[in-house]
C-alpha cells in the first residue's frame, strides 16, 4: 500500500512514519514544511517532500493521485494557539483540511483523519453543575453529543473546527461514497511530543511545562489548581492503534470513528505534577538539578481571556477492540517514565553528559 502522511514532522506523524518504517511493509511519503524530528529517523527509506499543504496546490494533489490512503494529521493541536490565533486555528485546521478531503473525494482515494478528542468537549455531568470527579462519563464515538462553551471562550474554535471536518467526511460518505476513517486521539505522550519552553520561545502542552521545571526549575504551575482529569496514552500504544486503522483489514474501518485512549490511565494535572516529581527525584536527579515548586496559576493568567477547560475525558475504546483486537498496555507510571527519560537523555545528550542507566 502506497500511504501519503500529510503533516508527518508532528509527534504523532514522526513516530507514525518511524513505525511504518521499521514495518517495511508499505511505502511511506512523509510531507511537511518542518524536519526536525524526522530528521530524528535514520530509516534510509525515509522518503521526505517537503510541500505546503496551504499554497502548493498542484503538487498535493499530485500526491493524492500518486498514493492509495492518505492521513491527513496537519493541524495546530495546542491549546495556547486556540487562546491565541482562533483564526489561523480554524484556517488551518478547517479550510485548509477541507481541500484535502475534497481531493480525496475528486480522486475516489480513502482518508484517514486526525481529529481530537476535543469533539466531546466538556462532560455533560459538569454542564449540569455534577463533580465530574462523581461522575465518570466514558466518551463514545457514535453515542455521546458534544458540548461546546460558549463562543467568548474562544478555546473551542479548535474543537468545533475539528467537528464540522468530521461532519463534513460524514456527509462525503453519504452523498459521494467518501470512504474515510477518524482517529480521534485521547492525550498521546512521548518521545517527540513538543519542545520544552527555555529551549524554544512558545506555549507547549503541560507535559514539556512540568519537564521544564524539572529541567530548568521553572516553577511547575497548576493551571486553576490543576484539578481536571486527563488519561495519557503511550505514543507506541497509539500506533500501534493507528497502523490498525490504516491496514483497514477486511473494511472494518470504513466510515468508522476511533477513540485511541487508555481510560484507566486517568489522573489529575496536579497528580500528574507529584507523579513527575516524584519519578525525577526517584531515578533522574543529578547533583546540582533544581527542585522546582508547584504553584497556582489562573486561566487566564497562563492562557489570556478566552480560555475554558475540558473537565474529564475518559475514551471508551470498545470499538477498537473489538474492530481491532486492539488493547494498549502502558500504565500511567510507564508513559510517564519512558516520556521523561526521552527528555532527561536529550538534555543530558546537549549538556555532554551520559544518558540515564537502564
Ligand atoms: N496545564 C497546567 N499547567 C501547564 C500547562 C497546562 O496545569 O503548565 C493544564 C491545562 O489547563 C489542562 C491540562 O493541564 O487542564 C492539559 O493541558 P495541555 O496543554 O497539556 O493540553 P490538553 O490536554 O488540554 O489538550
Amino acid at each position: 500500500m502506497k500511504i501519503l502522511l500529510l503533516g508527518a514532522g508532528g509527534f504523532i506523524g514522526v513516530n507514525l512514519t518511524e513505525r511504518l518504517l521499521k514495518d517495511g511493509v508499505h511505502e511511506v511519503t512523509a510531507v511537511d514544511i518542518y524536519k526536525d524530528k524526522l530528521n530524528e529517523i535514520e530509516d534510509p527509506n525515509l522518503k521526505y517532500v517537503e510541500l505546503d499543504i496551504c499554497t502548493d496546490e498542484a503538487a498535493l494533489e499530485q500526491a493524492v493521485i500518486d498514493h492509495d490512503v492518505i492521513v491527513d494529521l496537519v493541524a495546530f493541536a495546542n491549546p495556547a494557539l486556540y487562546v491565541e490565533d482562533p483564526l489561523g486555528v480554524f484556517e488551518l485546521n478547517f479550510i485548509e483540511n477541507l481541500k484535502i478531503v475534497e481531493l480525496c473525494s475528486k480522486h475516489s482515494k480513502r482518508i484517514v483523519q486526525f481529529s481530537t478528542c476535543e469533539v466531546y468537549g466538556r462532560t455533560s455531568a459538569s454542564t449540569v453543575g455534577w463533580d465530574p470527579k462523581d461522575h465518570p462519563q466514558p466518551f463514545v464515538e457514535d453515542e455521546t453529543p458534544l458540548i461546546m462553551g460558549p463562543i467568548k471562550n474562544h478555546r473551542w474554535i479548535y474543537a468545533s473546527a475539528k467537528q464540522l471536518l468530521e461532519r463534513v467526511l460524514h456527509a462525503y460518505g453519504i452523498q459521494k461514497g467518501l470512504n474515510y476513517s477518524i482517529i480521534r486521539p485521547f492525550n498521546f505522550v512521548g518521545p517527540r511530543i513538543d519542545f520544552l519552553p527555555s529551549e524554544q520561545a512558545g506555549n507547549p502542552r503541560v507535559f514539556s511545562h512540568f519537564m521544564n521545571g524539572l529541567l530548568y526549575g521553572t516553577p511547575m504551575q497548576l493551571v486553576d489548581g490543576g484539578g481536571n482529569f486527563r488519561a495519557y496514552t503511550y505514543i507506541d500504544d497509539a500506533v500501534d492503534c493507528i497502523v490498525r486503522i490504516l491496514e483497514n483489514k477486511d473494511g472494518k474501518c470504513d466510515r468508522q470513528i476511533f477513540n485511541i485512549g487508555k481510560p484507566d490511565n486517568e489522573l489529575t494535572i496536579a497528580e500528574l505534577a507529584e507523579l513527575m516529581k516524584k519519578i525525577f527525584n526517584e531515578h533522574f536527579r543529578q547533583d546540582g538539578d533544581p527542585d522546582p515548586e508547584i504553584v497556582d496559576v489562573s486561566a487566564e493568567e497562563f492562557y489570556g481571556e478566552g480560555y475554558e477547560d475540558c473537565d474529564r475525558r475518559i475514551a471508551n475504546i470498545d470499538k477498537a477492540r473489538e474492530l481491532l483486537g486492539w488493547e494498549p498496555e502502558y500504565s500511567t507510571y510507564d508513559v510517564i517514565f519512558k516520556t521523561m527519560e526521552y527528555f532527561v537523555n536529550k538534555h543530558r545528550a546537549k549538556q555532554g553528559e551520559a544518558p540515564v542507566e537502564a
